[in-house]
């Protein structure tokens, strides 16, 4: 057992006294406590932020890169720490756990750039004898609210960038799965960053609520679930803050008639199951196109029954549990409530009991079909092992069930066919698209968003729109006529002579 407190200053602090256990979801027994922030926490974390930033936005991009460079050695060499505090607290595989740290250090080395990226535009004689020129700033203090699915990786796509830009940054992590936040905290403490300019604060929707109407905060990124998101954005928006809030998902893989079906089943197990479905970009629909119905369904429900379902911590594990209890009476009763609507079970995961861990949040993989396209386990999101496979007649049904999702974060299609997948990629109305790629998450140095109802805000998450979300741009006009030149005022509005 292990508490986690806060980290404000440079160091640990108390919350308000209340507290809330932290469960391990493979075995469901508490394994820590921690303890909630409230607004006064939020306030000593911006106040301290606000002191800290001022400092930092002078530090020169050289001296930010070095510590960058540092801040990335300290964390591959603490990747097996990090690692086993996420299995241990959110379920998935040490596997996973490090895959997801590597792709946050992705940002990390895109944010070492900074010296390139931060450099502004310069012309001479935009009049005669007047130059013009532009450079981004900091906007201060920022907060950055993420979700459980990925505690490391979702908070690295925030405060590199944010850090290297010369804000401080004020991250509040899911509340299931917080170490792996302390730890990053320390290391950036380890790596040289001044205290103050990366803290934590921890609890759920009144630390939120605090941050996103804080007044010393200028900008919030948050990562979740579509109606905490459109919340966030309401709410911070309304208080005057840059907001990002990157939103849930529902995302279809289209398996066309000319697609390798062994390769796209594989590709799409992987994209449904691979952390028991819980990814904002994992593929819960399949959707078959033609005659490949039959033979994709059969492909897909021998890649299921092959996983071997266990704890994050066994190696031989290929799908941990869910994060909750509560989660996996969803997902169950999400299969319950299709079948009851006519659905065909074509693998049922529903009563997996495995041995040694009757107390942990264990599914097995589902694969539904025969399912209607306005039933909420087809058109919500479920979060979870469970995959509905829909089948369309051609590639235009196919596109217009795709579009008619409220949600537009991910999507994929199989395909032998050049001309289809280009035409894919020109109508879908999705942020990310794989070709052949089940799970076409942007690397560090694209930018990750969705498109409708899988992000609120203008800005995608990192790379050059990390960039411009964690900067605001000045353009100065300067003239220096000689001591002794006169020139008449003209009243008229210049021209560029
Ligand atoms: P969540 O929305 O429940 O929680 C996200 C954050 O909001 C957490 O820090 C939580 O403490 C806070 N929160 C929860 N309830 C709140 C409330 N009522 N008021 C204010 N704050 C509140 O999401 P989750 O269950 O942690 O994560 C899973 C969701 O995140 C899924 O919907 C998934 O698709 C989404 N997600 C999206 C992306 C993306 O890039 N679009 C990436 C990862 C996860």
């Amino acid at each position: 057992m292990y508490d986690v407190k806060h980290w404000i200053a440079g160091e640990e602090a108390d919350g308000t006294g209340s507290t809330q256990p932290i469960l391990n979801p493979a075995t469901g027994a508490q394994v820590g406590t921690l303890h909630l922030g409230d607004a006064a926490t939020v306030d000593r974390a911006v106040e301290v932020a606000r002191e800290a930033q001022h400092a930092w936005a002078q530090v020169s991009l050289s001296r930010r890169t070095q510590i960058l460079y540092r801040m990335r050695q300290l964390v591959i060499d603490a990747t097996e720490e990090i690692a086993v505090a996420i299995s241990r607290e959110h379920g998935k595989t040490i596997g996973d756990a490090k895959g997801e740290i590597a792709r946050g250090l992705e940002t990390l080395e895109f944010a070492t750039s900074i010296t390139q990226d931060l450099k502004g535009g310069f012309s001479e004689n935009v009049s005669t004898g007047v130059d013009g020129h532009t450079m981004r700033q900091s906007l201060g203090v920022v907060a950055g609210i993420t979700p459980f699915n990925f505690p490391a990786m979702v908070p690295f796509w925030m405060h590199p960038i944010a850090i290297a830009t010369g804000n401080a940054f004020v991250l509040k992590p899911s509340e299931r799965d917080p170490s792996a936040s302390n730890i990053v905290a320390r290391l950036y403490q380890e790596a040289g960053l001044p205290d103050g300019v990366f803290q934590v604060v921890h609890g759920g929707k009144e630390t939120v609520d605090a941050l996103c109407t804080h007044p010393g905060i200028a900008a919030v990124s948050f990562v979740g679930s579509t109606p905490i998101a459109k919340h966030v954005h309401a709410t911070a928006s309304a208080a005057g803050k840059r907001v990002q809030a990157l939103g849930g998902a529902n995302n279809h893989a289209v398996v066309m008639p000319d697609a390798n079906i062994e390769f796209a089943a594989a590709q799409i197990a992987s994209g449904a199951f691979g952390s028991a479905g819980e990814r904002c970009m994992a593929v819960p629909v399949a959707v078959t196109v033609g005659d490949v119905h039959d033979a994709f369904v059969e492909a897909i429900a021998a890649e299921a029954r092959k996983l071997k379902v266990g704890p994050g911590d066994d190696p031989a594990t290929d799908m941990p549990p869910v994060i909750t209890k509560e989660a996996r009476e969803r997902v169950i009763r999400m299969a319950d409530e299709a079948e009851q609507a006519g659905a065909t079970i074509v693998v049922d995961g529903r009563g997996l009991v495995v041995e040694g861990y009757e107390g942990g949040n264990f599914v097995g993989p589902i694969v539904i079909t025969d399912l209607d396209r306005s039933h909420p386990t087809y058109t919500d999101e479920v979060f979870g092992p469970l995959l509905v496979v829909m089948h369309v007649n051609n590639f235009d049904e196919a596109l217009e069930l795709v579009n008619s999702s409220p949600f537009g974060n991910g999507t994929a299609i199989f395909t032998g066919s050049g001309h289809y997948a280009r035409r894919y990629q020109e109508e879908v109305q999705v942020g990310m698209i794989g070709v052949n790629v089940p799970i076409p998450t942007p690397v560090g140095y694209y930018s990750f968003g969705g498109w409708k109802d899988s992000l609120f805000g203008e800005h995608h998450a990192h790379g050059p729109e990390g960039i411009s979300f964690y900067t605001r741009q000045k353009a100065i006009t300067t003239r220096w006529p000689r001591q002794d030149e006169h020139v008449e005022a003209s009243m008229s509005f210049p021209t560029h002579d």
